[in-house]
């Protein structure tokens, strides 16, 4: 699923990699090129428009943190708008006051109703529930020996017509449900019931009889999440004629474009409540917008690090810094310790360093890389003087003494550190001269 969608998203942000600063010329360009990748996905025209507006108001007002590069900024903000049009929060089911809680599932047939069915009877029966399936799809053959079979999976009661009963109205079964799971003490009751192929007058009549007959707590509308540009249509046409508050979508595990998955939420105003992945009863979740928007950006671990940076590294260190640099004033070892702080502060280094992107094969590598070496650093640092964190070099030999033993390292330990951090400065100098630091925060206007 998204596989397309999230190739080419992770392409149109690879090209903003080493960019400074976005001009507006950049922002349209790689809006543009998100609508595109949004159309293919068989993303509806309206919701498509309605997120670019919103990616390129935030990207031109730039209200994000100084702590990301320009491409930083622009995956969170897509990434903050794709949960947005999934839905947000996740949401629970509503339960009634007095059960039983009445469940009704619609949707076109081979939306995968009836499978939803036994998952989620066996889900909540996971959960202590007494669930009652009711089988009132009764004109797909073999629907309601499909259910049967399910809830003897699942370890859950399905109330059906006797065969040969005669009874073939499913408005009756299901009103007469109700009455038989108040007997049976059932507190959910599960009500399957028929699809057409198509949207048609006769099934979403039949769908709104049964509505009225079982006034149910939850309408959850079930779609196959591999129908494309129809979603929108359908999604309305249940919407209008049997009224739903939530959506499960179906078949997250196919490889289609995968477009109603976005669409959904927004045509139909009501959240997407679970997720169907699989044939298997067990192949079930809740629907997590966050999850989900971060599997279509495919950098899980990308995210992660977005956000630890913002936290680790307040705005006016942030800028402190940059001012420092940019005004070639040296960078001291009070700094370093400052950085290094606010580094360690984001976790072990090796999953720091693991989460940065094309660092995930290197794993063995990483697991030798030491935490103990950087707060031994920090260590040798806490032990020297203010004067000598800004001048380094008035520290003497008997001064080095006394900062290993103080920091519980050995004189080689001191004098490496300080060798390498004048090379680093000299380095910083350098850089800054020439190049003006972009990104750094300055070199605005
Ligand atoms: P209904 O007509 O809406 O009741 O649909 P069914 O529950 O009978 O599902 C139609 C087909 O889709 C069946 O073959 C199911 O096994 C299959 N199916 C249902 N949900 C999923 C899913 O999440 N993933 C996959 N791969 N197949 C599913």
């Amino acid at each position: 699923m998204f596989d397309t969608l999230s190739d080419r998203l992770s392409g149109i942000f690879t090209k903003l990699r080493g960019k400074g600063k976005l001009s507006d010329a950049d922002i349209d360009a790689t809006a543009r090129e998100i609508r595109l990748a949004l159309l293919e996905a068989d993303v509806a025209l309206p919701v498509v428009k309605a997120f670019i507006f919103k990616v390129k108001e935030r990207a031109r007002t730039a209200e994000v943190s100084k702590a990301l590069n320009p491409a930083q900024q622009i995956i969170k903000i897509v990434h903050e708008e794709l949960i947005a049009i999934l839905g947000g929060e996740a949401r629970r089911l509503e339960f009634a006051k007095t059960p039983p809680t009445v469940i009704m599932l619609a949707g076109l047939q081979g939306a995968g109703k009836t499978t939803l069915a036994g998952k989620l009877a066996k889900w909540l029966k996971e959960q202590g529930h007494q669930p009652l399936l009711v089988a009132c799809d009764l004109q797909r053959p073999n629907a309601v020996g499909q259910l049967q079979v399910l809830g003897g999976r699942a370890g859950v009661e399905v109330y059906a017509p006797e065969p040969g009963s005669g009874v073939g109205d499913p408005v009756r079964v299901a009103r007469d449900s109700i009455e038989h799971a108040r007997r049976q003490m059932r507190d959910i009751v599960i009500v399957d019931t028929a699809g057409r192929l198509g949207i048609d007058q006769e099934m979403m009549q039949q769908a709104a009889d049964i509505r009225d007959a079982v006034r149910p707590d939850e309408t959850l509308f079930v779609i196959d999440a591999m129908i494309g540009q129809d979603a929108v249509s359908t999604a309305e046409a249940f919407r209008d004629g049997v009224g739903i508050t939530g959506v499960v979508l179906s078949k997250l595990d196919g490889d289609a474009r995968g477009g109603a998955a976005l669409s959904v939420r927004e045509v139909t105003g009501q959240p997407i409540m679970f997720a169907s992945t699989g044939e298997k009863l067990e192949d079930f979740d809740v629907f997590h917008p966050d999850r989900m928007a971060s599997r279509i950006l495919d950098m899980g671990d990308m995210l992660t690090l977005i956000e630890q940076a913002e936290r680790a590294f307040d705005e006016d260190q942030k800028e402190r810094m940059a001012a420092k640099l940019m005004g070639g004033e040296s960078f001291t070892l009070e700094d370093f310790l400052e950085q290094l702080v606010a580094v360690r502060r984001m976790g072990p280094i090796a999953n720091v360093l693991g989460m940065l992107p094309g660092m995930g094969q290197m794993k063995d590598q990483l697991n030798d890389v030491d935490d103990k070496h950087f707060d031994k650093v920090a260590a040798i640092i806490r032990s020297m003087t203010p004067a000598e964190r800004t001048t380094p070099k008035i520290i003497n030999a008997s001064r080095r003494v006394r900062i290993a033993n103080g920091s519980g390292t050995t004189v080689t330990d001191v004098n490496q550190l300080l060798n390498r951090f004048t090379e680093a400065q000299k380095m910083m100098k350098q850089m800054s001269g020439m190049m003006g630091l972009p990104g750094m925060g300055g070199g605005r206007g």
